[in-house]
């Protein structure tokens, strides 16, 4: 499964930080997850939780912030696409054929994704 695996590796690397910062607890996480980075965030927090279990993790609160995915174009063209309604963005699927049917709005070339595939941790709030 996808999600326990990216999920391992978000665990582990809380434990390193907490352990750096001889944390008693983790009070929560803040992750930045593209929107096209094909991760279910229910799949990746109940993951997580299950991971954090009995460790000093297992009280930590996970807040999710998507990033909106990016596209750029050989004439120079760079934007957000944070416009897009939920409605389309809804599953991944129609929003990655959204994107690909775009093109650019300076010159109407061929675009591509620069970015919102991303897995980040943003944050971790940390108790002493
Ligand atoms: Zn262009």
């Amino acid at each position: 499964m996808h999600e326990y695996s990216l999920a391992c590796e978000i665990f582990e690397n809380v434990m390193a930080i907490a352990q750096e910062n001889n944390a008693s607890g983790v009070r929560s996480i803040t992750l930045k997850i593209g929107r096209l980075a094909h991760i279910n965030p229910d799949q990746l927090l109940f993951s997580f939780e299950t991971l954090a279990e009995g460790s000093i993790a297992k009280d930590a609160q996970v807040n999710v912030e998507f990033v909106p995915p990016s596209i750029e174009c050989e004439c120079g063209y760079s934007g957000t696409l944070d416009d897009i309604s939920d409605e389309t963005a809804d599953t991944e699927t129609s929003l990655c054929e959204y994107i690909a049917r775009m093109n650019c709005p300076v010159c109407g070339g061929i675009t591509k994704i620069s970015g919102g595939r991303e897995l980040i941790i943003q944050t971790i709030e940390v108790e002493q």
